[in-house]
């Protein structure tokens, strides 16, 4: 009897130890998947559903083609300003205005570090829209031939998703709306304004019509080229045509310097090392039997490495080969007060994370390698300042052809909006999350 009690205490006393342990490991694994919902593609997928709900996409168009209709040239961007704050405030969301003039500065999560950042650009360009289309550029001259337009919805497309996560996020989601992309480099002010204080992080979106509809193409290290300008006026002593010798011929001058510069690259640079100058411009002379008193030339010039060294070679190979034909020369590296680009680079960490983010949420194949373009983006001054990445959505579909950015004829796939802002609001959360756990493994190894 003594014996059988034991047996019933011994195997109840088990089988209330495999409940417990059971219990625990339930507990465990409970803890386990909330904590990678996040990560394996479970939420950030939710991302992806939600931006393509009715509610959320018919809204964006409906934005989209509001900006599209007004568009504004940098530093003036004050409506589209205006209606991303509505939009911010009609979502809950508490910004600051005005930086650098027109820019808003959105915040979502703890108000504490770690902070990231997701920047939008919101200017439109000098160009009268050709494409015949019931939300047509309302502005006479100007137009969102960039997609700019689709930048500032697809980051306000993100604050909505993160808004409603907003409670789960591990620290604060920045986002930036930045004025005058488009050569006034907006970036560069909104920097200077304060706008990635306390930032360890920017991403960066843009559209592209070369890439297939819903790829992200991306590269780590140099993405986009640095760029500068230069403009030049020759000056000689004009006169007579047919008495060139009582004259200094700035026309010569000017035709010599335009092909000496054509060496630099040729001559001068690593032919693995891609560099571009062009002479795109050259004014002078309104006569068939005057020689002008001066010539001016101008035109840009594009590098990812280098680029001081070769503006400073432009700016030599044109005083001295203006001397040489006995003309004097003067040069201005940043003709109406443009400043150049630093080359856009890619944070090789950033670059490993987002690939990670949009292979969960869209898939392996939607990562693909992007090529190195000699085009530029001020989100460089971004990059440059803190750890950046910056990729192309694809928006071509087999049906139909879209123009080049810059195009009278250009225009954007409005079905990628949905990608854009799922990809904006998964990458600031998952980046987020690997912050928040780095410093709290940080921590533990300091105990
Ligand atoms: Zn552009
Ligand atoms: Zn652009």
């Amino acid at each position: 009897m003594a014996h059988q009690k034991f047996v019933v205490f011994f195997l109840s006393a088990m089988a209330l130890l495999l409940f417990s342990l059971t219990f625990q490991l339930l507990l465990l694994l409970r803890v386990d998947s909330s904590e990678s919902s996040w990560t394996t593609g479970g939420d950030v997928k939710k991302f992806f559903e939600s931006a393509k709900t009715p509610e959320v996409f018919d809204w964006m168009v409906r934005i989209r083609r509001k900006i599209h209709e007004n568009p504004e040239l940098g530093f003036e961007e004050f409506e589209t300003s205006k209606l991303i704050r509505s939009e911010l405030d009609l979502i809950g969301v508490k910004y600051r205005y005005p930086v650098a003039i027109t820019g808003v500065i959105g915040y979502i999560g703890t108000g504490e570090p770690p902070f990231v950042a997701l920047r939008a650009d919101m200017d439109a360009l000098p160009i009268q829209e050709a494409v015949e289309w019931e939300h047509k550029s309302k502005v006479p001259g100007k137009m969102h031939a960039c997609g700019h337009d689709g930048h500032v919805t697809m980051l306000l497309g993100a604050a909505k998703l993160l808004q409603e996560h907003r409670h789960e996020l591990q620290g604060t989601v920045v986002l930036i709306f930045q004025p005058a992309e488009e050569g006034l480099a907006g970036a560069k002010k909104m920097i200077e304004e304060g706008a990635l204080k306390d930032v360890k992080a920017i991403f960066g979106i843009h559209l592209s019509n070369r890439i297939p509809f819903g790829k992200a193409a991306t590269r780590a290290g140099p993405i986009l080229a640095g760029a500068g300008r230069f403009e030049a006026v020759i000056t000689g002593k004009g006169g007579h045509a047919a008495i060139p010798q009582h004259t200094i011929d700035p026309v010569v001058a000017a035709a010599s310097i335009v092909l000496s510069l054509q060496q630099l690259v040729s001559r001068e640079a690593d032919p693995l090392d891609s560099k571009v100058v062009t002479v795109s411009k050259v004014h002078g002379g309104n006569a068939f039997n005057v020689i002008p008193d001066s010539v001016t030339i101008g035109g840009t010039l594009r590098a990812f490495t280098g680029l001081t060294q070769l503006q400073q070679r432009i700016k030599e190979v044109i005083t001295k080969q203006a001397d040489v034909l006995r003309c004097n020369a003067s040069v201005n590296l940043a003709p109406n007060g443009r400043e150049p680009y630093p080359p856009t680079v890619n944070d090789i960490d950033l670059y490993r994370q987002f690939k990670n983010v949009v292979r969960d949420l869209l898939g392996q194949e939607a990562v693909v390698e992007a090529a190195q373009v000699m085009g530029a983006e001020d989100f460089s001054f971004f990059a440059e300042a803190i750890p950046g990445h910056f990729f192309l959505l694809g928006m071509q579909d087999e049906n139909k052809t879209y123009a080049m950015p810059h195009s009278p004829h250009y225009r954007i796939n409005e079905d990628v909006l949905p990608y854009g802002a799922a990809i904006h609001a998964s990458i600031a959360v998952q980046y987020l999350k690997e912050k928040g756990s780095a410093s709290a493994r940080g921590f533990h190894d300091e105990l």
